[in-house]
């Protein structure tokens, strides 16, 4: 599926938003924000966690917290902060996180998809593009799902993608190639070890459960399959959870129902308070896709999102300190820049596809909102592709300090995460992470 046509669809949409927003204003100017609405027992307002991060003592890690933010390069959260004022203090929550590191996302084969990506960060190992769970070799390698729950342990992957989409599919299934979204579908049903999986991609499903073989395999597996929020809030926590709450991606971060900070929410009950503790994947997916249409924007609504679930997770771990949260990306997309280096390299590569086809968008979005003026947006995309520019780490938590000031490659998440899960030799055992 072309996902750069399929985000065109919704683009009128983002457009239309853009007035309501405004240049440069926010909602919140900076001021410090009550996180989003729990019911995880919060003690105090999430800025003040925030504020004491560097002062909690971490212990052995029982509980591994992950946020990927896919195509989050990185400038998206100063992008975020300069045109939102950001959600605490100007900030946002990932900001707080203590351990700060560069990442390294290429893939053996160069530029990284969010397969490769995906794979290298689950699995701890550096993968080809469109391969999800596979080596270079195309043999399967374990993902930390299936550590963790072979360890015990609960565990969960949360997006506001599609759970058809290669972030999610690298985290609970085994395939060569991310495009075949209903069989991704068929193997999540089949071979998953992830006891819940919430998000997007009802149509794909219901191509994969045309299939009898595979409805009665939700029946077999004791799989709940859930496409309204009330059946998720139903789950007994019982067998396993699969639940696709909208046909694809939730295309509008302040349309999105769930939110993403709501399904994190949801998982975090239904994961934690076991003795073994868990893993759980949350995925800020749909920034991707505005990425891809030069939609700085929603981008920045779609950043807020996901932030509001990080929060959740920061609060999680201040509150059980035996938890590990790493905030990170699979790739940057859009290559986002500051509006003075933005300008001139548009300028010299404007003849270029990539160049002239985020020139289309931003055009585009221009005469679809005449009232905003997009060029006094501090920061513009200067591509519509992924890039191999490096990305971020945040984390805090037991053992998460090696990141701070390092620049690792993307496997290397993989594999720390591995250990931190209880298997010190998960993942590549060589240096370039390909064996
Ligand atoms: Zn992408």
């Amino acid at each position: 599926m072309n996902r750069i046509l399929r985000s065109v669809c919704v683009f009128t949409l983002a457009a239309a938003l853009l007035f309501a927003w405004g240049c440069g204003a926010s909602p919140q100017n900076g001021e410090a924000t009550n996180p989003p609405a729990s019911s995880i027992a919060p003690a105090k307002e999430t800025i003040d966690y925030l504020n004491e991060l560097g002062h909690i003592e971490f212990t052995q890690a029982k509980n591994v917290l992950l946020f990927i933010g896919d195509g989050m390069g990185m400038n998206h959260i100063k992008a975020t902060d300069a045109i939102t004022g950001g959600n605490y203090d100007g900030k946002l929550a990932i900001e707080y996180l203590t351990n700060q590191g560069t990442v390294i996302t290429l893939c053996n084969e160069g530029e990284p998809d969010s397969a490769s990506g995906g794979t290298a960060l689950a699995c701890g190992y550096k993968s080809n593009r469109k391969y999800l769970g596979l080596n270079i070799k195309r043999e399967e390698i374990r993902n930390v799902v299936e550590l963790a729950n072979s360890m015990g342990k609960k565990t969960g992957v949360v997006t506001n993608e599609s759970i058809v989409d290669a972030t999610p599919a690298a985290f609970t299934i085994h395939a060569p190639n991310r495009d075949d979204e209903s069989n991704i579908a068929k193997l999540q049903i089949e071979t998953s070890a992830a006891d819940i999986i919430i998000g997007g991609g009802k149509a794909m499903y219901d191509k994969a459960l045309e299939d009898s073989a595979y409805r009665q395999m939700l029946l077999d597996h004791q799989i709940t399959y859930a496409t309204t929020w009330e059946e998720v809030e139903a789950y007994n926590n019982e067998g396993r959870l699969i639940a696709t709450l909208t046909e694809d991606y939730f295309e509008k971060a302040e349309e999105a129902s769930p939110t993403l900070a709501q399904m994190t929410e949801k998982a975090l009950s239904l994961l934690s308070g076991t003795e073994e503790g868990f893993f759980l994947l949350v995925e800020g997916g749909a920034m991707d896709e505005s990425a891809h249409v030069s939609d700085v924007m929603e981008l920045t609504r779609q950043m807020l999102a996901f932030d509001d679930a990080v929060s959740l997770g920061i609060r999680f771990a201040a509150e059980h300190p035996d938890t590990i949260v790493i905030v990170t990306a699979d790739h940057d997309t859009g290559g986002l820049q500051p509006k003075e280096q933005a300008d001139p390299y548009v300028t010299a590569h404007r003849a270029e596809y990539h160049t002239s086809e985020m020139l289309k968008y931003e055009a585009a979005l221009q005469e679809e909102n005449p009232e905003v003026d997009l060029a006094a947006l501090p920061y513009r995309f200067t591509t519509i592709a992924h890039t191999t520019n490096n990305v971020q780490i945040f984390a805090i938590g037991y053992g998460t300090e090696i990141f701070n000031g390092k620049t690792v490659q993307s496997f290397e998440i993989g594999k720390f995460i591995g250990a931190a899960l209880g298997d010190e030799s998960f993942g590549a055992q060589n240096k370039n992470g390909l064996q």
